[in-house]
């Protein structure tokens, strides 16, 4: 299983159970993707933490599962039935079997760098713990951002961890696997709307992405779920959430990003929860709302919760440098003309794109991909989890624009493909 994530924890898991040895391989130190940071999840509103966290936990513990984290596949060679995959892991400076995630080293590092689980929008030490409920519960030391590793110096990290856990000698490791098959689930990433100039992100400092907006109302987020402006720490009395940016766009991504009608749509009823007094407006094209229940979350967000939708497309964001308010210049499409909107804060939702290291996979793994990233299946009605190569599967975002419980069926799909292979179908 390349990704881990929640398509590539679900296959993990289906395979697992049915005594099918499984080896999770996840970049980054922890398993859970996306969804770990999310607040909460559409259709349903359940805290995306508390129902992804026993899955990432029953992976951990499941005595068929080998979590290889911090680790990437490096070559790949076989086929079907026999595939040899070699693994690189990262080494995260902190012995696994030692550690106990007790936080001290975090704690005790003098270190702060902007934080990549909160996309940037909070701060982490060098020597730290991905979130609060990563899996393995194991530190990580920032070889990049260390004291010791930059300028010979600190080692408070060491001095303080009771468990005697650090170790700065620690190397790359590399493993080899025999595997019957191969299942890819390396799922999304945002795209950096940065070259819409006319809507000024990263110019203008309360414009913000979907994913910060996910991190800056979570609980465990920098401002601890708190709603607040980043240019002055006030709380906003109007958010507009701008749809389509880049997505269904010739200029940038000509399909539709699949899941951002519906996480604006949780997005707004969660602003209305923690500050009714603030409102709250949608800029859309058309709504696509096409799963289960998808449409009672929208009716009850603008009957229950007073979400305004404005069909219309933005065209520029303006920004009053001495307040940081922003004006939205939009089109009116039920009216045709142009209009103005005020906002305090503004939240794009960006086209959301493959991982750029898809194409590193797709060669080592002779896997075609099609002309957005996106890895391509067989057939898209009939064998919707096949890629080119006989034994190598796919599943998740990684494949094309879903949403979670798409990707859990997907995810399932794969397993029974894979369990074929193992001959335990
Ligand atoms: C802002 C936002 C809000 C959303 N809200 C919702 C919601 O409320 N409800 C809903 O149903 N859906 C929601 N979604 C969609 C949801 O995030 C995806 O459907 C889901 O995360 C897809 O799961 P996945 O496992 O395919 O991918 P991911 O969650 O992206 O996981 C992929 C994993 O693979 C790892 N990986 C990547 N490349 C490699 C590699 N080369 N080697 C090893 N590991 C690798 C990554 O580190 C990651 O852990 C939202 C998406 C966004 C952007």
């Amino acid at each position: 299983m390349i990704g881990g994530g929640i398509a590539g924890i679900q296959a993990a898991l289906d395979l697992a159970n049915r005594e099918i040895n499984v080896y999770l391989v996840e970049k980054t130190p922890s398993i859970g993707g996306r969804m770990a940071q999310l607040d909460k999840t559409f259709p349903t509103m359940d805290c995306s933490i508390c129902i992804l966290a026993p899955k990432m936990m029953e992976c951990f513990r499941h005595p068929k599962i080998k979590l290889l984290t911090y680790s990437e596949v490096k070559e790949i060679k076989g086929q079907a039935g026999n595939f040899t995959v070699k693994v690189t892991n990262k080494p995260r400076f902190v012995n696994a079997g030692a550690c106990t995630g007790c936080g001290e080293c975090t704690a005790k590092c003098p270190v702060s760098v902007p934080n990549e689980f909160d996309v940037g929008i909070g701060k982490r030490k060098a020597a730290y713990m991905v979130f609060p409920q990563a899996v393995p519960r194991v530190a990580v030391i920032d070889h990049e951002n260390c004291l010791f590793f930059q300028k010979g110096v600190c080692k408070i990290c060491e001095r303080f961890c009771q468990a005697h856990a650090i170790d700065f000698n620690q190397k790359a490791q590399e493993t080899t696997l025999n595997v019957s098959s191969v299942i890819i689930a390396t799922g999304l990433e945002s795209w950096n709307p940065v070259s819409i100039t006319e809507y000024g992100y990263k110019k203008h400092k309360n414009i913000l992405l979907s994913m910060e907006f996910e991190r800056l109302i979570n609980a465990s987020g920098p401002t601890r779920g708190e709603l607040l402006r980043p240019s002055d720490g006030k709380k906003p009395h109007t958010i507009t959430f701008v749809l389509c940016t880049g997505s269904r766009s010739e200029k940038n991504r000509s399909y539709c990003s699949g899941v951002c009608c519906m996480y604006a749509t949780k997005e707004a009823v969660l602003v209305r929860e923690h500050n009714p007094e603030c409102t709250v407006n949608i800029i859309y094209m058309d709504l696509r709302v096409y799963g289960k229940r998808f449409q009672e979350l929208v009716s009850r967000a603008k009957d229950e919760w007073g979400v305004n939708y404005l069909q219309g497309r933005a065209a520029a964001i303006l920004e009053d440098p001495a307040t940081g308010n922003l004006q939205i210049n939009y089109e009116n499409i039920p009216e045709g003309k142009l209009q103005e909107l005020n906002a305090d804060l503004v939240v794009l939702c960006p086209a959301l794109v493959p991982m750029e290291d898809n194409k590193f996979l797709a060669e080592i793994l002779n896997v075609e991909l099609d002309s957005y990233g996106f890895f391509k299946t067989q057939d898209q009605l009939l064998r919707p989890v096949e890629t080119n190569v006989d034994g190598i599967f796919v599943c998740g975002y990684c494949q094309s624009p879903k949403d979670i419980s798409e990707s859990v069926t997907q995810a399932s799909a794969a397993a029974e493909k894979a369990a074929e292979i193992a001959g335990v179908a």
